[in-house]
């Protein structure tokens, strides 16, 4: 069995004068909900994380009481905006699975999220909701296709983090995903921001998940108004209920097929001018209450392989 390892450490920084371009746009970071620590994920072993799945997985990132912020479908303007009006209010990091499509349409939206120093991956291109009705063909193209355009959109590198629409996964994309290095998430808790406008519903439906699960990876919708209206009162919940944020990154950027990148080049040349964006400079360290976050490393276990075996026998790695 030929067995793929995946590396997650914890960041490592250093003390930058970026620390005062976050804070500067972080109005009071003593108080803040922040960013407790950073996760980078090698995702050369393809691995998956997160509850909502029935495939195997990998251990939990996140220990008792943290959580990892995500927002799926953008980017939307006058919606992912005023999202990264709060997260920025709490100073504190997402990571948004952006779809291929939106991104080539809002590429000043996209490069917003990379400039307020999110993590960004994708969601597909065109948001087919059951990747498994595809031809295994269509199905890659739509994964594929979809890191391409979200690339092109945010006009730098991404990373190699992907989540199927309704989660709807199998071991055959799963295996495929592997083979390119790419991580998967599912999540642990749902907001139900898909199926209801109220924000004070979804704000009271998800505090009352997360803490019943203490924590877990967070799924919200970058699509609709009623979820940027809930974020403060998640983001103040989360932090007064002793909640921790974790922040998500990749080792390495995702390698986007070079033919689909000069297939979509002309689509994006046709999106909206790009508006101004603020530039920060580069990605700055996550601020914890004391400051930096400490110098430490971690290794998380092996990715499980979906690989055929030499023998062509297809099956999924077993759990030791
Ligand atoms: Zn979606």
């Amino acid at each position: 069995m030929h067995i793929k390892i995946a590396t997650l450490s914890l960041a490592l920084f250093a003390a930058t004068g970026a620390d005062v371009a976050l804070a500067s746009s972080c109005a009071h970071p003593e108080t803040a909900l922040g960013v407790s620590r950073v996760v980078e994920i090698d995702t050369s072993g393809g691995p998956m994380f997160g509850s909502a799945t029935k495939r195997e997985k990998e251990h939990d990132l996140l220990a008792d009481n943290e959580v990892v912020l995500t927002f799926d479908d953008g980017p939307v303007p006058g919606v992912t905006t005023p999202i990264l009006d709060t997260l920025d209010r709490y100073c504190t990091k997402a990571t948004f699975f952006a779809v291929g499509e939106m991104a080539l349409a809002h590429p000043a939206a996209m490069k917003d999220v990379i400039a307020r120093g999110h993590t960004v991956g994708t969601h597909t291109w065109s948001h087919p909701n059951n990747l498994k009705r595809l031809s295994p063909e269509k199905a890659q193209d739509q994964i594929e296709r979809g890191f391409a355009a979200v690339a092109l959109g945010a006009g730098t590198g991404i990373a190699p983090f992907f989540r199927f629409p309704g989660l709807n996964d199998s071991d055959e994309l799963l295996t495929y995903l592997q083979s390119r290095g790419i991580a998967s998430f599912t999540v642990d808790v749902i907001s139900n921001d898909s199926f209801t406008g109220s924000p004070q519903r979804i704000a009271d439906r998800t505090l009352k998940l997360v803490t019943a699960r203490r924590g877990g990876i967070l799924l919200f919708h970058d699509l609709k108004r009623p979820t940027a209206k809930a974020l403060p009162a998640i983001l103040a919940g989360l932090k007064e209920k002793g909640f921790k944020v974790v922040h998500l990154r990749a080792k390495t950027n995702v390698v986007p097929l070079a033919t689909l990148d000069a297939e979509l080049q002309p689509l994006l040349a046709k999106a909206p001018a790009n508006a101004l964006v603020p530039v920060y400079g580069p990605i700055p360290p996550a601020l914890t209450k004391e400051g930096l976050i400490p110098v430490e490393t971690d290794v998380a276990p092996p990715a499980r392989s979906r690989l055929p075996e030499p023998d062509g026998n297809q099956q999924a790695a077993k759990k030791p």
